[in-house]
């Protein structure tokens, strides 16, 4: 099988034939037909963050496809039914966190495209318990970008607390943002849309943001101060600059939720304004299997649209350029079956 995998952190991903893996105990063999390009997957293939995976490693963590084997201990009724595979890619299930329903915080997780290879080839293996089945109605290439950019940004809308009196600020209208501004709708908010590309601007239009701000020349503190300030801002967003932005629009009692991680991420907080404004600064990790499948519903209701290009995995490594330079309309997603 084809697989693309970084064998060294910044440098070029090597399009390699793989022996097709064997699905072991609790395991299925998934034949994966879309991949979705998470800006996650750059970060590892840069070792960008301070827990780094070990190369070489296949990338990936929003793969779609078709399970074509089990393991032991997994039933045969999996075969040949639509899994999702996701960043969470197995927790311990015993742990307070996990007990409470909160896997994605367990300390004993594996993470696909980082601790264990992902969806950048042409099969994956994956937990049984831990991958979402993908609901008849909905596509496959819609799925992918659900996957990671729809339940992250859907579970921020949660941990942010969001109720429809509120304005919400969604700064960074990429893949994830472009399905930020829906949910924040979902929940009932008025939307703020920030980017700094002309594109994405018009991306944020596109999608009905109510007010579409440009970070290179509008005052975007003032101009949602003139709203009231906000009362969730989501910092999606691989720029520092943007969260420090992100919390001064904040409101009193206004919700920082951070989800973005640049290389080296810091923020500064200014403790006297955070206590007497009562405000607060939260990190958000991608969602739950149940969040998942709340996402997934959504969309097959006709809910959510899901922005993207395909390409050929062997365009990866142009792939990343393209995402770093801006210009992709929210998500691309690799093509398995094509090239
Ligand atoms: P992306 O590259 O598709 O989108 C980033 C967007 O931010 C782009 O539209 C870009 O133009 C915009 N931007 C850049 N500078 C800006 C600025 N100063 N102000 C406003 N907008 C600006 O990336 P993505 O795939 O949406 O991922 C975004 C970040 O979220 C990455 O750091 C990724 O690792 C992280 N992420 C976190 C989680 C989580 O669970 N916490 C999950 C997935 C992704
Ligand atoms: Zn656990
Ligand atoms: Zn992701």
């Amino acid at each position: 099988m084809r697989a693309a995998v970084v064998r060294e952190f910044k440098a070029p991903l090597v399009i390699e034939e793989r022996e097709v893996p064997q699905p072991g105990p609790g395991q299925a063999l998934v034949r994966i037909e879309a991949s979705g390009l998470c800006h996650t997957d750059i970060h590892a293939a840069h070792g960008d963050w301070p827990v780094k995976p070990t190369p070489p490693f296949v990338p990936g963590h929003e793969g779609i496809g078709i399970v074509e084997a089990v393991g032991d201990g997994v039933s045969d009724d999996m075969i040949g039914t639509r899994v999702s595979i996701a960043w969470l890619g197995e927790a311990c299930g015993r742990c307070d966190a996990c007990l409470a329903g909160q896997e994605t915080l367990c300390l004993q997780q594996e993470n696909s495209g980082y601790s264990i290879d992902g969806g950048y080839a042409e099969y994956a293996l994956t937990a049984a318990d831990y991958c979402v089945p993908v609901p008849d109605g909905v596509d496959p290439f819609d799925a992918a970008p659900l996957t990671c950019a729809g339940v992250t940004t859907y579970k921020a809308m949660k941990v942010g607390e969001v109720k429809p009196t509120d304005v919400v600020l969604v700064s960074g209208i990429g893949g994830l943002g472009h399905l930020a501004l829906q949910y924040a709708r979902i929940f009932g908010g008025t939307t703020v849309a920030v980017d700094v590309v002309d594109e994405k601007l018009q991306l944020a239009q596109d999608l009905g943001a109510d007010v579409v701000l440009d970070a290179r020349s509008d005052d975007v503190v003032a101009r949602v101060g003139e709203l009231g300030g906000a009362d969730v801002a989501v910092g999606l967003a691989v720029s520092k600059e943007s969260f420090d932005t992100a919390y001064r629009a904040l409101r009193r009692g206004g919700r920082l939720v951070l989800v973005a991680m640049p290389a080296d991420g810091v923020m500064e907080v200014p403790v006297f304004d955070l206590v007497v404004g009562g405000k607060s600064v939260r990190g958000s990790i991608v969602g739950t299997r149940a969040d998942l499948s709340e996402v997934f519903e959504l969309h097959r209701l006709g809910r959510t649209r899901v922005i993207y290009e395909t390409r050929r995995l062997e365009d990866v490594n142009a792939c990343f350029d393209e995402v770093l330079s801006g210009q992709v309309p929210a998500r691309l997603v690799f093509d398995m079956q094509a090239g």
